[in-house]
């Protein structure tokens, strides 16, 4: 059997190891340190937007975080797109409120910007406008930010950008990550780059930044004893993780060229496949890291499906896999609202992600070539 081929594996860049011995060699084995101060240094910088970092455990403690200092409490509303991972949604849960997703729009298979404005009348006439918008950019892809952040100030509604997959992915020449009054990054395994597991909530101001790293330590007012005043939560990041994302920083250039080659080496397969569409930019505003490239397949025009396709990359040992399963289609989230038609529904019926990571070899693509062939009529 051929070396099995994944979806999106970790790939170090060379100097992680170094970062993580400074760690060792000043004892800084710990949920703080020089590591963890100068990776939010790194990203702010790369970030190039007045923007404040709290590096995390995860991109979903972001999340929780964001929702918790935008003052979100029980019961109340929520927007979200519904075409996304789970964890885009959760923290809505953890929080006590109540989500209200959004269907896709065709071009950038995030957020409809019509039926979001839809969802927000809808809400204020039952008296209950939300009190927050979490737009995602699925796949690197960047939303459609002017429509969406336009709609979120005529509402005076913040908007939370779930930029766990599209560090390094620009709209307007503007990185993503930056358009938010919070924006959240993930460093998980799978991800443009890794910690191992971990995440950054980006913010506005020093006052946020600092709420943040408050909350996620614990909330220890200042004592000399344990004296709490609001319930906190163990949300740092650790020094050794954040000594990995000082050496992943160095490479994330690097690494969105590969991914957006692999794009182009699919857009390259796939062109004679009618009924075959390889997921792109709809136009020269969108910059996609292309984290994980996709293909949306019609199979009446095909004369196959995603899963066929699927099937027979996995009998050559080869990783791919469905699009998002929507959230408003999942059993957890079965008693929210939702606004829209069936746009996600359809990419996650005809959908399939393709082997993505940025260490994909001439040998890799080959293989994968080749199982794409035996499509052809
Ligand atoms: C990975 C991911 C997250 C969560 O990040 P973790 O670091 O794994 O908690 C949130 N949203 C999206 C869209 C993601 O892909």
């Amino acid at each position: 059997m051929n070396d099995k081929i994944w979806l999106s594996s970790p790939h170090m860049g060379g100097t992680e190891l170094n970062y993580i011995n400074e760690a060792f060699k000043e004892n800084w084995v710990a949920p703080l340190g020089p590591n963890v101060n100068n990776f939010e240094n790194d990203i702010k910088d790369y970030l190039d937007h007045n923007v404040e970092v709290a590096a995390l455990s995860a991109g979903t403690a972001a999340l929780h975080l964001a929702l918790i200092i935008l003052g979100v409490k029980r019961d109340d509303q929520v927007i979200c797109q519904t075409f996304t991972f789970s964890a885009s949604a959760n923290p809505i849960l953890y929080v006590g409120a109540e989500p209200v997703f959004i269907d896709s729009e065709k071009e950038t298979w995030n957020m409809c910007p019509k039926a979001l404005e839809q969802a927000i009348e809808a809400g204020m006439k039952q008296g209950k406008k939300p009190k927050a918008i979490i737009v995602v950019h699925l796949y690197g892809m960047p939303a459609k930010m002017q429509e969406i952040l336009e709609i979120a100030n005529r509402f005076e509604i913040p908007l939370i950008e779930d930029a766990a997959e599209a560090l390094g992915s620009t709209y307007k020449d503007q990185k993503c990550g930056t358009f938010g009054e919070m924006s959240i990054l993930s460093f998980n395994g799978n991800k443009i780059i890794t910690t191992s597991g971990g995440g950054a909530l980006v913010c506005n101001t020093k006052e946020e930044k600092e709420k943040a790293v408050f909350l996620s330590t614990q909330a220890r007012d200042q004592a000399p004893h344990y004296q709490h005043s609001e319930v906190g939560y163990n949300y740092r990041m650790s020094n050794i993780s954040a000594g990995i994302g000082r050496g992943q920083m160095e490479v994330l250039d690097d690494r969105v060229t590969a991914r957006r080659n692999n794009n182009h080496f699919y857009q390259e397969v796939f062109k004679e496949f009618p009924g075959v569409n390889v997921f792109v930019e709809p136009n020269a505003d969108y910059f996609s890291n292309h984290w994980l490239s996709a293909v949306e397949i019609n199979p009446d025009i095909a004369g196959f499906n995603r899963e066929d396709l699927r099937l027979a990359f996995e009998k050559e040992n080869i990783e791919s896999r469905p699009l998002w399963k929507p959230m408003h289609l999942q059993p957890v989230f079965v008693n929210s609202s939702y606004y829209g038609g069936t746009v996600a529904e359809k990419l996650f019926d005809n959908g399939l992600c393709l082997p993505s990571g940025s260490s994909l070899t001439d040998v890799d693509r080959k293989r994968i070539k080749s199982v794409i062939l035996t499509f052809k009529k």
